[in-house]
């Protein structure tokens, strides 16, 4: 017995994701003077097209060496002292995570239930917001895409409920698991604070947290916000003229970054979206075809990036995955917190063509049989007939 497995992993995991060729090949080379013009240059290149994926024209743009939570901790301490309150919604493992910085920063979160199949609901905020005359909450914070549950927020209306209720609070996104995904407007929307990381819909090795930050967002942190030094916003304005860190960036993995964000203005955004949709739509014709349930109820709300697949009552989603592992070489999503071991995560976002997805459907076909997972056949099937056809 060889401990060898023949082929390609396949990493279907909605994070980190499979990185391009193109995008190894950027960062395998020796790494250039941060405080050199070639660096400078790069870090304003970076910051532009950034700009590009955020859809915003002028926002400050921070690219922190950390993972997603970093710009989440950068984004509470800038804007918040302990006392403040915001406003979130539990959609999921990941608003849960939210609360938990939230609360251990001293900061007083108020909650908005939901079932962990849906998103925040726009009318349930604008209410609260409503209630709370005298302005006590400083901010309003959503999940964009709960990667957990793959449900989508409408931030548009989101905002449209915080105007309704004329209240001045920040609205701070989570679009760790969207951003070159779906559609997302930092600026049509008015966002105050975006957040993003690099190893999901942006291809990029984990490892780098971005924000962009809105006029107001600062105003707010140059007024106020709590101790911080490394995770300070101030020092980004400077840097976003010059391109420079006040650190040693991560420059190959910045290498990296730029190569990907080349590669989804080759495609073009509007073409990326209407992969991600496709793979998402086709994902969920193969579960429906499987007679299994989606995570997420509401069809108005389905993540182009990530589907959650319920298994039926008494069957381990872990063990299915443990199965796919071992038999066909393919990593998948976990179910997280309160749908742990109920729930199995496709993430078909990032890098990834349609012969490797269908492979993915294929992988996860065997092994609902393979762990004897009562299922009907034909999932792969419903799949292929749609992508045959399906524009893009
Ligand atoms: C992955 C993810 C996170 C966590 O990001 P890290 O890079 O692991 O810190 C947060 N929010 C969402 C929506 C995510 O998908």
């Amino acid at each position: 017995m060889s401990n060898f497995v023949s082929g390609r992993h396949f990493l279907q995991t909605p994070g980190p994701t499979n990185l391009p060729d193109r995008v190894l090949r950027a960062m395998d080379r020796n790494a250039i003077n941060h405080r050199g013009p070639e660096f400078g240059a790069l870090g304003r290149e970076l910051v532009a097209k950034l700009r590009t994926v955020f859809q915003t024209k002028m926002a400050i743009v921070g690219i922190f060496p950390a993972s997603g939570t970093g710009a989440w901790e950068s984004a509470l301490t800038n804007a918040l002292v302990p006392g403040d309150r915001i406003l979130i919604s539990r959609t999921g493992q990941f608003s849960h995570l939210w609360e938990q910085m939230a609360t251990r920063l001293g900061v007083d979160v108020v909650s908005l239930e939901t079932d962990w199949r849906r998103g925040a609901d726009p009318v349930a905020i604008g209410q609260v917001l409503e209630q709370d005359r005298e302005h006590k909450i400083k901010a309003v914070c959503a999940v964009h895409s709960e990667t957990s549950t793959s449900c989508m927020t409408d931030i548009a209306a989101v905002r449209q409920a915080m105007n309704r209720a004329k209240h001045p609070a920040l609205l701070m996104v989570d679009a760790i698991s969207s951003l070159g995904c779906a559609d997302y407007r930092h600026d049509e929307w008015d966002v105050d604070v975006t957040i993003a990381g690099s190893q999901k819909g942006l291809m990029v090795p984990p490892g780098l947290s971005f924000t962009a930050i809105s006029d107001k967002a600062l105003a707010v942190a140059r007024a106020g916000g709590q101790r911080r030094s490394y995770w300070d916003w101030e020092p980004l304005v400077a840097s976003n003229k010059t391109g420079f860190f006040p650190y040693t960036p991560a420059i190959n993995l910045l290498f990296a970054l730029n190569e990907a964000l080349d590669m989804l203005a080759e495609e073009g955004l509007p073409t990326v979206f209407a992969r991600h949709n496709r793979y998402a739509q086709a994902t969920r014709l193969a579960a429906v075809a499987w007679g299994l349930e989606l995570q997420c109820a509401d069809p108005a709300a389905y993540a182009p990036g990530v589907t959650a697949i319920r298994t039926p009552d008494g069957h381990s989603a872990d063990n299915l995955r443990n199965v796919i592992l071992e038999k066909f070489n393919m990593s998948l999503g976990n179910g997280l917190g309160r749908v742990e071991d109920r729930v199995f995560r496709i993430g078909h976002m990032g890098d990834l063509g349609v012969l490797s997805f269908t492979g993915t459907l294929t992988g996860v076909e065997m092994g609902l049989r393979a762990a004897g997972i009562p299922h009907k056949e034909g999932g792969v099937q419903a799949a292929m007939n749609y992508l045959a056809t399906a524009n893009g």
